[in-house]
């Protein structure tokens, strides 16, 4: 069964850094999500380990073996991509055996397999059917089939759900997750869509820029971000200046016309980061003015402008806000996190390019 391992890969095109200094580790039966922005270099780190690239610098291991220099075809690889590339002529069973068919091996251990193969993604009953007569979710299944015809169990999907109308995405995810469980396969699955990184992952990796900025299950991250930029980009959150003082043993940081005790920081400029479903709006805390309600279904958002500044909290919905009502905002200590302001300015260390 394979494991994965990603050794100081750097990957250049010409001045273009599309990937620099690269470590990572996938875990047998793991499924690995590479989560970052447009061109933060996901796919090219995918193409690397998939052979397609040859990396810069830096070596990938599957199974504790170097196969820096194996070509594709001989790393045993399935490919998911984001129009699963199915041919529109060929039905179910001819579609799912074409990798061995087109490689000479169209033996009756091929087609026994191929039809193992659709057994297991439940598409043995639709055998005959030809990709338009498919839904979108049994097109997907077929194209998992047809990458385990190459006997991988691992196996890497490049946006594989981003064809489809964002609601059967959606609908797909975990539908998804559940049948490379059931096959026990290792995936890494490439998006640049929080919510579904969040479904599908057992360790989501964050990257920006060429860059890993956090490694870790979707709960850490969202609970732990390592930096204003993860934090940003994996679900909402309010960032608010703040700055700490001295306070005998403890700090007192002062936000939003408002002062809260923290345990001790070195005292400074600092942005404290909230999830808004940890913002409570009531009597007490920082008073502002409503400048925004929506009802959303089961959760309802509301802005609250505080001098310069805006919280967003979100609740479970019966309580409505009138635009312009005077409300107090506050959260607790603990559930804030606080980054040293950045040099660079708070909007472009958020920046998502
Ligand atoms: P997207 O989500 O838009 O597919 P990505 O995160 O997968 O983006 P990559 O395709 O890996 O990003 O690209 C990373 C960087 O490398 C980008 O700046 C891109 O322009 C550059 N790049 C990728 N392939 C090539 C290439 N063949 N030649 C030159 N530059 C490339």
């Amino acid at each position: 069964m394979p494991d994965v391992k990603v050794v100081n890969v750097s990957k250049f095109f010409g001045n273009i850094k599309a990937l620099r200094d690269i470590n990572l580790e996938i875990k047998d039966g793991e499924y690995v999500v590479l989560l970052g922005p447009s061109g933060c270099g996901k796919t090219t780190l995918l193409k690397i380990i998939a052979g397609m690239w040859e990396p810069t610098a830096g070596k990938v291991y599957i199974d504790g073996k170097d196969i820096t220099n194996l070509p594709p075809e001989e790393r045993n690889i399935g490919f998911v991509f984001q129009n699963y590339a199915l041919f529109p002529h060929l039905n179910v069973f001819d579609n799912t055996i074409y990798g061995p068919v087109v490689r000479g091996k169209d033996s009756e251990e091929s087609r026994n397999n191929a039809r193992e193969m659709l057994h297991l993604v439940r598409l043995a009953a639709r055998h005959d059917a030809f990709p338009a007569e498919l839904s979108g979710g049994m097109q997907q299944r077929l194209a998992v089939a047809r990458a385990l015809t190459t006997g991988s169990s691992l196996l890497f999907l490049d946006e594989p759900l981003s064809a489809l109308d964002a609601k059967i995405g959606a609908e797909l995810r975990s539908e998804m997750r559940k049948m490379i469980k059931d096959l026990k396969l290792t995936a890494i699955h490439v998006t640049h869509n929080q919510d579904e990184a969040m479904e599908v992952a057992d360790k989501i990796v964050v990257i920006r820029r060429g860059r890993v900025e956090q490694v870790g299950s979707p709960e850490e991250i969202y609970r732990n971000p390592a930096n204003l930029f993860v934090a940003h980009f994996l679900g909402d959150a309010n960032f608010i200046e703040a700055a700490a003082s001295d306070y005998g043993e403890r700090c007192k940081l002062k936000l939003l016309k408002w002062e809260m005790e923290i345990p001790k920081v070195k005292p400074g400029a600092y942005v404290a980061v909230v999830r808004p479903e940890k913002v409570e709006v009531g009597d007490g805390g920082a008073d502002g003015i409503v400048k925004n309600f929506r009802f959303l279904g089961g959760l309802s958002y509301v802005e609250v402008g505080i001098g310069n500044e805006s919280v967003i909290s979100r609740f479970p919905s019966g309580r409505e806000y009138e635009l312009g009502e005077k409300v107090c905002v506050c959260f607790k200590p603990e559930d804030v996190k606080l980054f040293k302001y950045p040099d660079e300015g708070l909007k472009e260390a958020l920046r998502v390019d």
